[in-house]
């Protein structure tokens, strides 16, 4: 068979650009995915409980973008969720009587930090004044980021600023990146940034849900064209090959368009140097009980060896009384070691110059795109990269 066009991986960049060359550009796709299934990290399906649990972490689907939604609306109806989190820490000042119940020594409050928290944190009268300490320095409704409230001169302010630091920021993002807030990309801090509201919701998007029978049915129906063949448990490496300008495919030129999908550096046989990435290991458990804790997330901000605990049943609203799935998050630096997935790009100057590199080789290709949360070495939400997809191909077609 001949095709016109080779995509490397079937998450989102890949599934996306694959059905629109398929469907509105009429090509013939090869579409070679190394993993036994599609969906990329999205990935989703049940456990040996009967619990759907997501594979490679919590997906909560959100945008503003119109576009990627309706977009991704033909291959799924969607579940209404809004996603919530809470911080779980212990308490280090007894006297303070938060506004919610606390357990075990232990209280909570929302994140993003908002003027619910500031009740939690400081007691009833006490966060209500300090709220409005703050609201008379930023616009209601407004939002500010952790590392831009430090900056605040005003003492009061600054010592609100230190508390969230210390009890939202500081060991999180140690144990996420193994780095201060400060010696990180600004971005992303600013992810989950100080609200001036009570709006107690992780995003604010106006479209969020969940895809209503899981991730993998939609993906399976994005790939399933008769344009499109799809190959899975295939590392397009060993058919790919990139020499002198020329692309290979099994061996022979392949003139077709080559949308790649997987990391930059392997493409290119580390020549550079590994680009440096976070991985996760995680901590699946299946409990015999309905439910463990009160919402989808909760993030453990202070202590702990993990950063936070997922209880899946919260996000896809499934109806199992006997039993729920919870997983814990577990972050470390990628080692090249044999299994282990690179999840997060450590985004720095440095290291943004050495994907420069790996662009500039990928460049020498006229036919080759790299394009994805891996290819691009960016920190892209879903909705992000389906709108990367659809404008590449925008382009294309
Ligand atoms: P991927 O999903 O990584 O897909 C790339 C595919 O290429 C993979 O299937 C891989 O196996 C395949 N591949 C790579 N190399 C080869 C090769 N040589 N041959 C064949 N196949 C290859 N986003 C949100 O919007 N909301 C969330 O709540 C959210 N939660 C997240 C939680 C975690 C823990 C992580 C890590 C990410 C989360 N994301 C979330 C981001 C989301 O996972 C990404 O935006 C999305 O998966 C990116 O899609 P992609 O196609 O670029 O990459
Ligand atoms: N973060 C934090 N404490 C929290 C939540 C987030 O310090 O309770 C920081 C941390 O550095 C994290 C970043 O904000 O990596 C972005 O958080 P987000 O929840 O968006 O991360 P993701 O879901 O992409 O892992």
């Amino acid at each position: 068979m001949q095709y016109d066009a080779l995509v490397v991986g079937a998450g989102y960049a890949g599934a996306i650009t694959a059905r629109r060359l398929a469907e509105d550009g009429g090509k013939k796709v090869l579409v070679l995915e190394r993993r036994p299934h599609v969906a990329g990290n999205a990935y989703d399906c049940p456990d040996a409980a009967g619990v759907l649990i997501h594979q490679y972490g919590p997906h909560i689907f959100h945008t503003n973008d119109r576009r990627v939604f309706d977009y991704l609306s033909r291959f799924t109806k969607w579940r209404r969720y809004q996603h919530r989190v809470i911080a779980n820490l212990p308490r280090d000042n007894p006297e303070v009587v938060p506004a919610h119940k606390t357990t075990d020594g232990r209280f909570f409050f929302p994140v993003p930090f908002n003027l619910d928290s500031m009740k939690n944190a400081f007691g009833m009268e006490e966060g209500k004044r300090l709220g409005q300490k703050l609201l008379d320095a930023y616009p209601a409704q407004s939002q500010v980021t952790i590392l831009e409230l430090r900056q605040n001169p005003d003492p009061e302010i600054a010592a609100i600023a230190d508390y969230v630091y210390e009890h939202v920021f500081v060991h999180y993002t140690m144990k996420q990146w193994g780095q201060k807030p400060e010696d990180i990309d600004p971005n992303t801090t600013a992810r989950v940034p100080v609200r001036l509201s009570r709006d107690g919701r992780y995003f604010q998007d106006a479209y969020q849900g969940m895809p209503l029978e899981g991730y993998t049915p939609m993906f399976e129906r994005m790939l399933d064209h008769p344009n499109i063949t799809l190959e899975l448990n295939t590392d397009a490496l060993k058919r790919l090959k990139l020499e002198d300008g020329r692309i290979l495919l099994d061996g022979e030129p392949f003139g077709g368009t080559v949308i790649y999908t997987g990391q930059a550096d392997e493409l290119f046989g580390f020549r550079f140097g590994p680009l440096p990435y976070r991985t996760l290991d995680f901590g699946f458990e299946t409990l015999p009980q309905d439910a463990f804790q009160t919402h989808g997330t909760v993030n453990y901000t202070v202590d702990q060896p993990y950063t936070r605990i997922t209880e899946f049943k919260h996000l896809t609203g499934q109806e199992k009384p006997d039993a729920t799935t919870i997983m814990k998050e577990y972050s470390k630096a990628c080692t090249g070691a044999d299994g282990e997935i690179p999840y997060y790009a450590i985004i720095n100057p440095e290291n943004n110059a050495l994907y420069a590199k790996y662009q500039a080789e990928a460049d020498k290709f006229p036919g080759l795109r790299l394009l994805g949360r891996l290819a691009e070495y960016k920190y892209y939400n879903m909705d992000a990269i389906a709108a990367r997809a659809l404008t590449l191909t925008d382009g294309m077609l």
